[in-house]
């Protein structure tokens, strides 16, 4: 994703009082066809931690860079090692009651979209199978020398092979699955290659510094430009992927609603912001909506 500093510190825009702010959200859902964008925040409650959300709060560390990634072979064995320590409770994440609630209204026809800037599976594992996964899938792994993707269950495998007792699952992970490690541990890592070509494997995520694909940017704009409307759920929207939808959409004249527990960089462009957490305020929407004659 596109490096893009954090926001300044700015004036919340006024957030209106939750019940009436949910209700905003409410009215905005029953006129159908609004695309969703979805942040970390949606899937805290998962057990994902979001390290700029209200829980996360600062992260621990830089995230590492595309750069990073491709320019070394070190910088690629750290990655590998703290990802497969923390993979496995990627892996064992379900699906809560606000990614259940976002299928409900996503089958009903009330959200015609759903883009999501996480890389955690869990919109899929929650049915919504056509949810565009902006910076990827930590269930993918890519060749950057062939291009063949592959499953991440099965580089699980090798590197369990590889690596034997090496999992250490008790450090904190974050929402990109992976975990702090002591450098000895990271040290003694051994690394997997692709399989056909023996080139270089990276998750296929979007790294800092790197670009989402256009085609797939091209694809979210037309599922915008298709909406009435466009709900931000769980973002801070602190990078710049998934902030131009929100200019996009306003620039446009479509109602723009936000619910995220904190504010966002988002907020000036919002008709309708409230700050509730997902699980519980999704869920009370989409049996209101289900209710609703
Ligand atoms: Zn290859």
């Amino acid at each position: 994703m596109p490096v893009d500093p954090m926001p300044e510190p700015t004036e919340a825009a006024a957030t209106v009082p939750p019940d009436e702010g949910l209700a905003g959200i409410g009215r905005l859902l029953a006129g159908r066809d609004v695309a969703v964008l979805t942040g970390a925040g949606l899937s805290t409650e998962s057990g994902i931690p979001d390290y700029r959300g209200p829980t996360g709060s600062l992260r621990r560390r830089t995230p590492m860079t595309y750069q990073e990634f491709t320019a070394s072979a070190e910088a690629r064995r750290r990655y590998w090692a703290r990802s497969h320590a923390g993979w496995r409770s990627i892996a064992l994440a379900r699906p809560n009651a606000g990614h259940r609630a976002v299928q409900e209204l996503r089958r009903d026809g009330l959200v015609s979209a759903v883009i999501t800037q996480n890389v955690d599976g869990l919109h899929h594992a929650a049915g919504t199978l056509d949810a565009v996964e902006l910076h990827g899938g930590l269930d993918r792994v890519v060749c950057l020398g062939c291009g063949r993707t592959s499953t991440r269950e099965d580089l699980d495998r090798r590197l369990r092979e590889l690596n034997g007792a090496f999992r250490d699952e008790s450090s904190p992970r974050n929402a990109d699955g992976d975990v702090e490690l002591p450098d000895a541990l990271v040290a003694s890592f051994r690394v997997a290659a692709c399989r056909a070509c023996g080139g270089i494997l990276k998750p296929d995520v979007v790294f800092f510094g790197e670009s989402v694909p256009k085609p797939r940017v091209r694809h979210c704009f037309e599922l915008v430009d298709g909406a009435r409307a466009l709900l931000v759920l769980g973002s801070s929207l602190a990078v710049m992927s998934g902030l131009r939808f929100v200019r996009h959409a306003a620039r446009a004249g479509k109602p723009v609603a936000i619910l995220n527990q904190g504010s966002t960089r988002g907020d000036a462009y919002a008709a309708v912001r409230v700050s509730l957490p997902l699980g519980p305020a999704l869920t009370e929407l989409a049996e209101g909506l289900a209710a609703a004659p």
